[in-house]
């Protein structure tokens, strides 16, 4: 099946109020115009360099979602223009982002990544820490950056539920900081292999590559 189709297909099993991000990371502008092309307008890259250039080559309406880990020196080079930010799990990347908005005249979306998997390779803060971050004195005066609610990413595995408890578990934590930031809409989770038990356990979000794009070459 073409790009086109694929995209069609998965938007017609979806239900209407999940936002779906078109993961291209490692796939060139053409494969991303296609999508364009067929409507699609929300697309996610996992590595700077590759998002800006990517950025630079296509319609300038793409919202570029950054959904990889962020390293706080690269911050500076999707200020100007990135829609929103997954992968946020600490004070001193939000801070960066925070000056980096004002110096860019801008609010950047923010979501905060919950570690909700098993496997010590995902990144990620625990709800408390993340309550502790949003309910301290720092946080406020951080006028430039927005948190839009969380991402996280559940474990690798066939156990289906192993999956569906994690991401109820990020459901759950995403009700209890609603509490501190009222407004808070987003849980993004759910990708090509689970993102139906992730609409299942609350999803808003869904950030699918493969099942659009084919399969990658490299991770
Ligand atoms: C690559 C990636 C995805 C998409 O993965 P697929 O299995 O290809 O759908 C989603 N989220 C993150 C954070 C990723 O790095």
């Amino acid at each position: 099946m073409s790009i086109k189709e694929n995209l069609n297909s998965l938007k017609n099993q979806i239900p209407e109020h999940i936002t779906l991000v078109a993961v291209s990371k490692t796939k060139p502008v053409e494969d991303i115009l296609q999508a364009y092309n067929a409507g699609h307008r929300v697309f996610g890259e996992n590595k700077v360099q590759e998002m800006v250039d990517k950025f630079h080559s296509l319609p300038n309406d793409i919202k570029w979602h950054m959904i990889g880990h962020l390293q706080r020196n690269k911050v500076k080079y999707i200020a100007g223009f990135v829609d929103l930010i997954h992968g946020v799990d600490n004070l001193k990347l939000l801070k960066e982002i925070n000056k980096q908005g004002l110096k860019n005249d801008r609010i950047i979306n923010c979501l905060i990544q919950i570690k909700i998997a098993t496997e010590d390779s995902k990144f990620g803060m625990s709800i408390n820490e993340a309550k502790e971050l949003i309910t301290s004195e720092e946080f406020k005066n951080l006028e430039n950056i927005s948190i839009k609610g969380v991402m996280g990413m559940a474990t690798f595995t066939d156990d289906k539920r192993q999956i569906k408890n994690e991401f109820e578990s990020l459901d759950k934590g995403f009700n209890e900081l609603k509490t501190s930031l009222n407004d808070m809409t987003t849980i993004s989770m759910g990708m090509s292999g689970d993102y139906n038990i992730a609409i299942d356990a609350g999803s808003t979000m869904i950030r699918v590559g493969s099942s659009i794009f084919g399969s990658r070459q490299y991770q």
